[in-house]
């Protein structure tokens, strides 16, 4: 199934955002969570695609018994550390496992590297990426690009950033995954700066419950994501609480999403960290309000 045709619904869509473990433990973790996740019925999950290309065969192999269980899997691509026909390679790779949905993103630089570099034949922006994947494969795929509410790292004005976007979607891409964030407001904003473009596909809002106080300052200075002061400070009193902090972030996560679809947005992408409970819980949550 191509995740644009469930858009036409107009129903909200839930998604899960997975990424491949590195042991066997985990592999027999992840098999859990996915099988507890399965039962709230996602309209699709998708698989990462590890920092630098590294987990590009897990990846494809993940994303392939995904789809060959019979849940709609969308893999994700980076143009790291790869030449056009190794991506055509991966690309065909994803075609014969049956997938039909490739979120098409640059990546970030490999471990260790600070700056992205384009790889000697390969591409390097998204859209590059994107223009590829519909060129060789018309629209046999469905394409989606990740966006920035808060705008991209390496790209703070938000009017370029937004310009910088139009052109992936251009370029093809049918619907667009958000960073994740903690203050609608960016999210709003951005979708406001997005139609002003003429951006008129579906921009899914990425949410991430938080799990760990550490964790998630990690992760926000990492992509430019901003903690709101409030939020922040009732963070740092549960900083040695595990248990607290997480049931902060799923009671927050819980308010954002219900405020974001009562607003309007096209669905919610919850990157889980491959975790089970707080997302059942915010999406159960949400259920029972009717918003989902
Ligand atoms: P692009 O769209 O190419 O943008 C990169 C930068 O270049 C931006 O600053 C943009 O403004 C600028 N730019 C774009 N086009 C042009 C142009 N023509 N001229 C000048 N500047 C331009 N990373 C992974 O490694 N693996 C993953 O699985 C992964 N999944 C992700 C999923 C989502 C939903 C999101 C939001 C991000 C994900 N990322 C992942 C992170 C992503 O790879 C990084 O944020 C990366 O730095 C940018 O990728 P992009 O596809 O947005 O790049």
């Amino acid at each position: 199934m191509r995740i644009c045709d469930l858009f036409q619904a107009k129903r909200p869509l839930f998604s899960f955002e997975f990424f491949p473990p590195k042991t066997d433990a985990g592999q027999a973790s992840l098999e859990k969570t996915i099988s507890e996740l399965e039962e709230l019925k996602p309209a699709y999950v998708s698989v990462t695609y590890g920092a630098g290309g590294s987990t590009r065969d897990r990846t494809i192999d993940l994303v392939g018994r995904i789809q060959q269980k019979g849940i709609t899997a969308m893999a994700h691509l980076t143009c790291v550390g790869a030449n056009r026909d190794e991506i055509a390679a991966v690309v065909s790779r994803l075609e014969q496992a049956g997938v039909k949905n490739i979120i098409a993103l640059r990546g970030d630089p490999p471990d260790g590297a600070t700056t992205f570099e384009t790889t000697k034949g390969g591409f390097a922006y998204a859209s590059e990426l994107v223009a590829f994947l519909r060129e060789r494969h018309a629209d046999r795929f469905c394409v989606a690009g990740a966006g920035y509410p808060e705008g991209h790292v390496e790209c703070r004005n938000l009017e370029r950033d937004i310009f910088n976007l139009k052109k992936k979607v251009t370029a093809g891409v049918d619907f667009v995954v958000t960073q994740l964030f903690f203050d609608n407001q960016h999210y709003f904003d951005f979708v406001d700066r997005a139609h002003q473009a003429g951006i008129n596909v579906p921009i899914v809002p990425g949410i991430m419950p938080i799990l760990n106080v550490g964790q998630i300052e990690r992760f926000t200075k990492m992509c430019g994501a901003s903690i709101p002061d409030v939020l922040h400070r009732e963070l740092d009193r549960h900083r040695n609480d595990p248990v607290a902090a997480q049931q902060l972030g799923t009671a927050y996560a819980t308010a954002q999403c219900l405020d974001l679809l009562r607003r309007g947005a096209p669905g919610i992408h919850f990157y889980t960290l491959n975790q089970s409970a707080a997302t059942r819980n915010i999406l159960t949550a949400l259920r029972a309000t009717g918003s989902a």
